[in-house]
Parts: structure tokens; sequence; C-alpha cells
């Protein structure tokens, strides 16, 4: 029969809700809400590995510093400068004859403080800013913001920073123009509606009462901060303070199937992978979670995927594995696997024009792997090997996880990277492996419980391969 003939032959693309049973929907959803619970308290990559880190301890992990000798069965993880972090169980395989890896980031767009700041104009106090990673800066006006980080003061003492979350705390926002008078500004290209210098954070408006006082408002905010937290002007020339947004994550929709949040790029593939390594035992191949920091700029810097720390990182096992010798190293990369647990596009009708639909990755369809990125004729892409491809698409056939393979969007009309060439470079077989994300780079975006749990599941599933 022609039905039969195209079930057969046809690449079935379904919803992945269709297919589920009670218990595998109260499974997605309790995951979910450990997920939600996760980037309540992980807004940034400083405050990432500090949740990571206390998850993993209450699993058993260890600082890899403490570890003389390693065995298989050993878990062990290892914090990059407080920013970014490795996790790996020890398998009973060798080291050498490869390791999988799965490998997310845990910086988000945002604004980060310039390192002067304060300012006070007309009555208001103002923090200056600088963006960083890829934002469309008219989204971050008119909404709750807060304030993310560290001062580290010149004798070393360092001032943790998070204002803005708790109900009680007051929040930070940045103006925009009333329609009344913004004449103009409507007539500009969206991109330059609003200005990067323009994204100052309102931050008080009560002058310091001194006659003699100059910048009273500026004077008045910095004593509230000098009693607080013992700090001057001087010392936020040494301090990481990040503006994000002050939302919570909720479930979206009358039938919660989605997550509203901040930061969803790339959390949820650090926390879908992180709960996934949480979850293995009896290991054989060694497995090894990466939560990158710098993706959203580049990858560069001593926490970033680029950076040497990795390889020291590999080698330390290597050594205290007792299996290390010249040039392993390499060899070690040349027969690893990796998936770079990013976020996709997701296919959003509204915008249908920017994708190929036969392409696109769906929002509830299962976990979204890209073969292929960047732009222009792949450029800058890692091309992930047809044998690799069949090789992960076998595991998650018969763990019967739903997926998909798609494209950023439509030919010509943008592109995209990930950590994914970093490792390609190094020997590994790699293909990028995460969430369909409507709203990217956003102040809120929106992904698909769904998704979420299918990529625990995928992760989980190539750990245990
Ligand atoms: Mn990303
Ligand atoms: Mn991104």
């Amino acid at each position: 029969m022609e039905e039969n003939l195209n079930d057969k032959l046809f690449n079935k693309k379904e919803v992945g809700w269709k297919n589920i049973d009670d218990r595998e929907k109260e499974a997605i959803f309790s995951f979910s809400n450990e997920y939600m619970n996760f980037l309540n308290t992980s807004k940034t990559e400083r405050e990432a590995v500090q949740t990571a880190k206390q998850i993993a301890e209450s699993n058993g992990f260890r600082d890899l510093m403490t570890f003389d000798s390693l065995n298989p069965g050993d878990k062990v993880y290892f914090i990059n400068r407080e920013k970014s972090m490795y996790l790996t169980i020890i398998g009973t395989e060798k080291l050498e004859n490869g390791i999988q890896i799965v490998g997310a980031h845990i910086d988000s767009p945002r604004l980060d403080l310039k390192p002067n700041p304060l300012y006070e104009d007309s009555g208001f106090a103002y923090f200056k800013t600088h963006y960083y990673g890829g934002i469309k800066k008219y989204q971050w006006t008119t909404i709750p913001l807060s304030i993310h980080g560290v001062i580290v003061k010149a004798n070393g003492e360092k001032i943790t920073i998070n204002i803005g979350e708790d109900d009680n705390d007051p929040i930070f926002t940045i103006s925009d123009l009333l329609p009344h008078l913004a004449q103009d500004q409507m007539e500009k290209k969206l991109k330059n509606g609003i200005d990067g210098e323009d994204l100052n954070v309102l931050l008080g408006s009560i002058p310091y009462d001194d006659e003699k006082a100059s910048e009273k408002v500026k004077l008045n905010i910095l004593n509230i901060l000098n009693q607080k937290y013992n700090i001057t002007e001087a010392d936020f020339l040494s301090s990481e303070l990040e503006i994000v947004p002050a939302f919570k994550a909720r479930s979206l929709g009358f039938d919660a199937s989605m997550v509203a949040a901040y930061g969803q790029d790339d959390k949820v593939c650090a926390y879908t992978s992180l709960a996934a390594m949480m979850s293995l035992s009896n290991v054989k191949t060694t497995a090894v979670c990466i939560l990158s920091d710098k993706e959203e700029i580049g990858s560069m810097g001593n926490t970033g995927m680029e950076s040497h720390m990795f390889d020291y990182f590999i080698s330390e096992l290597l050594n205290k594995t007792g299996e290390n010798r010249l040039n392993l190293l390499d060899k070690v990369f040349c027969f690893s696997r990796i998936l770079s647990a990013d976020v996709d596009a997701g296919y959003d009708p509204i915008y249908a024009s920017v994708s190929d639909k036969t392409n696109a990755a769906f929002l509830g369809r299962g976990v979204g792997l890209n073969k292929y990125t960047g732009a222009r004729g792949k450029s800058g892409a890692s091309d992930a090997n047809a044998e690799f491809v069949a090789w992960i698409r076998n595991v998650l056939e018969k763990n019967n996880i739903q997926y998909q393979i798609s494209e950023l969007g439509k030919v010509d009309v943008g592109g995209g990277g990930t950590i994914a060439y970093i490792l390609a470079n190094k020997g590994v077989d790699v293909i990028d492996c995460g969430v369909p994300v409507l709203s990217m780079h956003a102040p809120y975006e929106v992904t698909s419980k769904y998704d979420i749990y299918s990529a625990y599941k995928t992760y989980k599933a190539f750990w245990e391969e």
C-alpha cells in the first residue's frame, strides 16, 4: 500500500509530544523544573560554575587537584579561573583509545560594565556598559535588569555581587525614548535605533546630603556601595560586573510545554550535559563534559575553548592515570569524539523567510544536529564526516531518541559557529548537537521541554555508547 511505502521510505519528521506516554511526559516536566532552577541560580559563567560544582560534588565528583592518581570510575572536576569547568569520569578503556566529550558553553550575551562605569547626569546616576556577544540592542532597554559578578580589590579581596534577583532586591533598567518624541529614532534602521553608547543602566537619583559635595547622586551611590561592600570607585577597575535580565525562568504556554528564560544559549546544553554526566555509571570510554566560557565572543582567552587549558586538563588525566608518554595527547584527540553541545535556531513561523523549511530545526521535534555551521558557502565550518554522522544516528536510533538534522538558516541569509571547529582542528570527530531555540540571544529565549529532555537523553546515550 502507498501509505506503507511512505512510512518505509520517508524520513518522518514528527512532533515528539505525539509519541510519548504519561510517564515520559512527567519525566520531561520534572527534568525541566530542575533545569529552570539551574537557570535561576546560574545567570553568568561564574554562577554556572558554582552551581555545577555543587551538583558535581553532591554526586561524588572531587577536584582533580586532590587526586595523585586516577583509576577507572573516578569522578573528577577541574575549574579554570572560576569561569569554565571540565568534568570527567575515568573509563575502563585506556584514554589513548579515545575519549567521548560533550562540550557546551556557559557564557551568554549580556551587558558588561565598562572599567570606569559610574557617572552622574541631570540628577541620575548610571553605569556605562559595553555589550558582550551578539545582541539586538533595542531588546535590552525597558526591562528589569540585575547585576552579577565580582569586584576584586587591589589587596586580592574578592566581593561577589548579585543584586536584582531576590524579590526584595531593587532592579535596574535602561530607559528608552517615549514614542511621542521618537519620530527621528523610529526612522532609523533597527540596528541603529539604540546606540551602544546609550546602553546606560539607571542606578539612582537621591543626592548625597552635603551642600559642599560635587556629583551628589554619584557620591550617594558610592557611599551606599562603600557601606555595603567597603569599596571605592577605583575598585570598579578590577571588577567583572555583568548586567543580565532579572527575569526568572518560567514555563511558557497554557500547556506549559516550553521554557522561557534568559541565557538558554547555551545553558540548556550545559545543564542537560551536566545532568547526563551525573547519571552515568560503569563508564567504559572516559567521559568528559566541557562547560566553556567566552564562546559568545569567539572562544578566545584563557577561559575560552581556544585556550590550552583543555589540553592541560587532558594531559593531567594522562599523567594521573599513568598512561602518558611523548605526544600521547595528540593521539587521544585524534581518536576521540565530541558532541559540540550548542543551541540551534528553531524554526519561527513569524520569521519563516529566513529558514529553509525542509532543513530547519523545529521546536518539539527532538535534539537538533548540525552537520556543519558557517556562513556563505560553509565558510569557517567544521563539517562533520558522513561516517561520524552515521555513527551518532545509530546511537540515537537504537536508543529511540527523536532527533533532527538541520541548518541554521537559508543559504547566504546569515550563519553562525560554535566550539566545534576548535576540537575538530585537534583531530576530534565533531558534530553540533543541541536544543532549538526561539529568539536566540534575546533577553528571554524560548525552548521546548521535549527537546530539553531529548538533549539530556542524547548526551547520556552518547557517553554510554
Ligand atoms: Mn551558543
Ligand atoms: Mn550564542
